[in-house]
């Protein structure tokens, strides 16, 4: 290849600088230029991207968001924008794409390559860990440990007051977030939308630990799951049981900050991987971990199938008074 490009796109995840930084130097090491493609797929058809030197990327590794900008772009869903990206990246002389971001972004990815032919290599880049073909997603590390230390501190109150707290963790559909937070903070229940649970089990489970002197503080977690509203309706409805319950949202706090060395680490090797399988002749796929090595993983499979890992919830089961 001559150049390349690189684009973040969705939901914005720490360590994405790092991939990003990764990205550009392991190809300009290899005489590849590199552009960097601002708001993801909104400026690959609006022609918005800069060519990238390695001082471009300095002193971003330790910054949260990303500095090309991320953006939700509709009208990439449709085949004719996607073939006007594919014209303006060729009269840019742009060969090949790496796509960091989300399934949404992944899915984008392998149309595009498809349709294109552009060779497209895919980063997982979600701090809701979702992304099917992966253990680990770029960004998740940082958001799980930034809940843990927002949640250690609401139990501090949550004691003091004795107070029973309803703390709410990101994840759209899926409780990858809330799972690990949970057995993190040891938190006495863990609600996420792969196993649904009736209030009315929550409300009994909560009288009887009360009876049988388990004291009336706690933190329950709950996953946002895909409504918004869950947890307050939640609170609502355990008032029927004699339970008094705060709520706290954590909201977006969990998506910025600083990226774990967990997450540099594995953002920059899977930087690095990405080019790496470009020059190999790799395209259509995502470079997915599974916690001890990085492997190619088709787009067409990460898109199709949906994650589910039971095997923490079990252990955080295990783990209840
Ligand atoms: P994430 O990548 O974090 O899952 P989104 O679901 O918002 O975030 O997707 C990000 C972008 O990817 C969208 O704004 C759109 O440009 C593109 N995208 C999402 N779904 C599709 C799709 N079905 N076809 C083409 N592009 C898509």
């Amino acid at each position: 290849f001559d150049a390349i490009g690189v684009l973040t796109s969705g939901g914005d995840a720490p360590a994405m600088n790092a991939a990003i930084r990764a990205v550009v130097r392991t190809a300009l090491n290899i005489g590849i230029k590199v552009y960097g493609i601002h708001r993801g797929y909104s400026g690959l058809i609006t022609d918005d991207m800069r060519r990238m030197s390695s001082s471009s990327v300095s002193n971003i590794i330790q910054r949260g968001g990303t500095i090309l900008k991320s953006d939700r772009c509709e009208a990439f869903k449709e085949a004719p924008t996607r073939r006007r990206a594919a014209e303006i990246l060729k009269q840019n002389g742009i060969q090949a794409l790496v796509a960091i971001g989300g399934d949404g972004t992944l899915t984008g990815a392998h149309l595009f390559t498809e349709e294109s032919g552009i060779p497209v290599v895919g980063l997982p880049g979600s701090i809701d860990n979702d992304i099917y073909g992966t253990d680990d997603s770029i960004g998740f590390d940082t958001a799980v440990n930034t809940a843990i230390g927002a949640i250690d501190r609401i139990r501090d109150t949550a004691l003091s007051h004795e107070r029973l707290f309803l703390v709410e963790v990101m994840g759209r559909n899926s409780g990858f977030i809330a799972t690990q937070v949970g057995i993190a903070c040891g938190a006495e229940m863990i609600l996420i939308p792969e196993h649904p649970t009736v209030v009315e089990s929550i409300g009994y489970t909560l009288v009887s630990n009360r009876k049988a002197g388990r004291g009336s503080s706690g933190i329950i977690v709950v996953a946002e799951g895909p409504e918004p509203g869950l947890t307050g309706r939640l609170a609502d409805q355990l008032r029927f049981f004699g339970e008094e319950a705060r709520v706290c949202i954590l909201g977006h706090i969990q998506r910025g900050g600083s990226p774990t060395g967990h997450d540099r680490v594995l953002a920059s090797c899977m930087g690095i991987t990405a080019v790496n399988y470009l020059l190999a002749d790799y395209s259509d796929i995502m470079i997915g971990s599974d916690g001890r090595q990085l492997m190619p993983v088709p787009l067409q499979d990460v898109i199709k199938y949906r994650k589910h890992d039971p095997r923490l919830y079990k252990i955080a089961l295990q783990l209840h008074k």
